[in-house]
């Protein structure tokens, strides 16, 4: 089958034939019919993080139909549209028993990470891994609630945001497009940061009460807080210049919530925190439950992907360069 492989930092993807594996009794085969390109996409083409083996297929927000049921599967049969969890979960230990599936001891896989991902014609998942996609959901909308939706919805119960709380989403990519849609359902005030003017304004569009650049936040949360600080900031680029930001902007008993990965270190005041009793909590991905309540949400219509544009597999290598250079607002889905 065809698939987009990584060989290595600051190469291409190799577009070229792969295998594909036959399900196992209790696994599915799911012909991928769009796979979204998330920023991870771009910490592994930038060497940030190294996946656990090369050639790996890229890909980890993956919604398609099922082509083949193993010999066990009971309750999915070829033809279902499905979105697929790319944590392939044990269902076993401690921390599946526990619900938070991102946390797996005993992964079967990993989308990308560990196993091939999805920027290719078929994967091979565990059937515990899929949710029913319902009809009023695109396949291309499914495969963004994958990562960037749902990863919003763990990163909101990470933070514990509480009605009438103000919230700043620092950054506005799939990931803060979302959780500025969330916030706002959970009846906090929201602030979006980006140095985009298209980012801003699909901000604004989604609900933010106040979508500004980075200048300007200090004096927008003073503003709208009387000078009390935000409760929760979301900080979704970990750079240099934004964590510092991101951190003068909490208020007392404030979280600050990092989300995915950075590899820049941040320098911090105990002291600062503690008389403040403020925190730092961090995120990564998602819980298999969370990825039902991002496909309920988008089939009722209460969360918008925004989706910036659909591309064949073959011209992947050009949808990252677009990611990389900031030109997209939303995700680029492509279909292989
Ligand atoms: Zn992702
Ligand atoms: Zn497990």
């Amino acid at each position: 089958m065809r698939s987009a492989r990584f060989y290595g930092p600051n190469e291409p993807l190799r577009l070229e034939d792969a295998p594909v594996a036959e399900p196992g009794a209790d696994e599915v085969k799911v012909r991928v019919r769009a796979a979204g390109i998330c920023g991870t996409e771009l910490h592994f083409v930038e060497g940030l993080y190294p996946p656990a083996k090369t050639p790996m297929t890229l890909g980890h927000e993956v919604a398609g139909e099922v082509a083949e049921v193993g010999s066990a599967v009971e309750n999915f049969e070829t033809g279902d549209r499905v979105a697929v969890y790319y944590y392939l979960f044990c269902g076993r230990c401690r921390w599946c028993l526990r619900g938070f599936q991102n946390l797996c001891l005993a992964l079967r896989g990993l989308f990308a990470f560990v196993s091939d991902g999805g920027f290719a014609e078929y994967v091979t998942v565990p059937a515990h891994c899929l949710v029913r996609l319902p009809e009023e959901v695109s396949f291309e909308e499914g495969a963004t609630l994958c990562c960037s939706a749902t990863t919003s919805i763990h990163a909101l119960s990470v933070a514990e945001l509480q009605p009438g709380e103000t919230a700043v989403v620092y950054g506005a990519g799939g990931v803060g497009l979302s959780l500025v849609q969330l916030a706002r359902l959970r009846g906090a005030r929201v602030v979006a940061i980006s140095r985009s003017e298209y980012k801003l304004a699909t901000a604004r569009e989604l609900g933010a009460d106040h979508a500004v650049t980075p200048a300007q936040v200090g004096e927008v949360v003073g503003d709208l807080t009387g000078g009390l600080g935000a409760d929760v900031v979301f900080e979704l680029v970990g750079s240099e210049e934004t964590m510092p930001i991101a951190l003068s902007l909490l208020g007392k008993r404030g979280r600050l919530v990092f989300i995915g990965y950075t590899g820049h270190p941040l320098t911090v005041s105990p002291l600062a925190l503690v008389v403040d009793e403020q925190q730092i909590r961090t995120s990564v991905g998602n819980s298999f439950a969370e990825l039902e309540v991002a496909v309920d949400l988008a089939a009722r219509g209460l969360l918008k992907s925004v989706i910036a544009d659909v591309r064949p597999l073959d011209e992947i290598n050009d949808a990252l360069d677009a990611l990389r250079a900031g030109e997209v607002v939303g995700r680029v889905v492509v279909t292989p």
